[in-house]
């Protein structure tokens, strides 16, 4: 098995071939040709096991063969929207983005409480095609209308059972009723709790499972 195989797009592969990924993972491969589908995703993963990637590099394929040839737009919207429970897992997250996605012309951002706010609204003035958060800073953008969701196509909730072990559970829910009703989901875990399984019921359509 390989990159090229599971219908990513060469700028995508060439990346992650650079950064000195030779195989994929069996999250990943499970999860981009499911992501590709377009469908939504229930998935079971430790950190570890690549799952970030396994989201990663099918989002940036579907953004960027919808995205327009040409010169690269100011201001765009957010059309990706990846959910984390700390600073820390959203940084590594953006950072992952960037490096996959660096021969894209796709753009990400990462936002994050504990910092000064004016920075992140300044970066938002120009294109911001996947942002990676933490739900309260999220949120306090959307207060300040600095932020607009309406276009997100794609959410993740990652690490999804520390984010309600940490209490975000109310402030996921502000966010989905935020998205448009018409997007694709994915959930990743490590563990399922009823508390899981019932967001995920709330959330998911028909999503494709996937466990390692
Ligand atoms: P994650 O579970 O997404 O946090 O990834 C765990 C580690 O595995 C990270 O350091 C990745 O850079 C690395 N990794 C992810 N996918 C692959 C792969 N296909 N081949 C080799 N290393 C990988």
């Amino acid at each position: 098995m390989k990159f090229s195989d599971l219908g990513l797009a060469e700028e995508i592969v060439r990346a992650v071939t650079e950064h000195g990924y030779v195989t994929p993972t069996p999250i990943q491969a499970q999860a981009i040709p499911a992501v590709l589908s377009g469908g939504d995703l229930l998935a079971g993963a430790q950190t570890g096991t690549g799952k970030t990637a396994g989201f990663v590099l099918p989002i940036l394929q579907r953004l960027s063969d919808k995205t327009a040839k040409g010169p690269a737009a100011g201001r765009a919207p957010v059309r990706a929207l990846i959910l984390t429970p700390t600073r820390e897992l959203a940084a590594q997250v953006e950072e992952s983005v960037r490096i996959y996605g660096k021969h894209t012309r796709l753009a990400s951002m990462v936002m994050f409480g504990g910092v000064s706010i004016n920075p992140q609204i300044q970066r938002l003035r120009s294109r911001v095609d996947i942002l990676v958060a933490t739900p309260g800073r999220l949120l306090d953008h959307v207060e300040q209308k600095t932020l607009d969701l309406s276009q997100v196509q794609i959410l993740v909730l990652d690490e999804a059972d520390r984010m309600l072990d940490m209490g975000f559970i109310r402030d996921i829910r502000k966010v989905l009723a935020l998205l448009p009703k018409q997007r694709q989901n994915l959930l990743f875990s490590a563990t399922f709790s009823d508390d899981i399984k019932a967001l995920a019921d709330s959330l998911l359509d028909r999503p494709a499972l996937i466990e390692v």
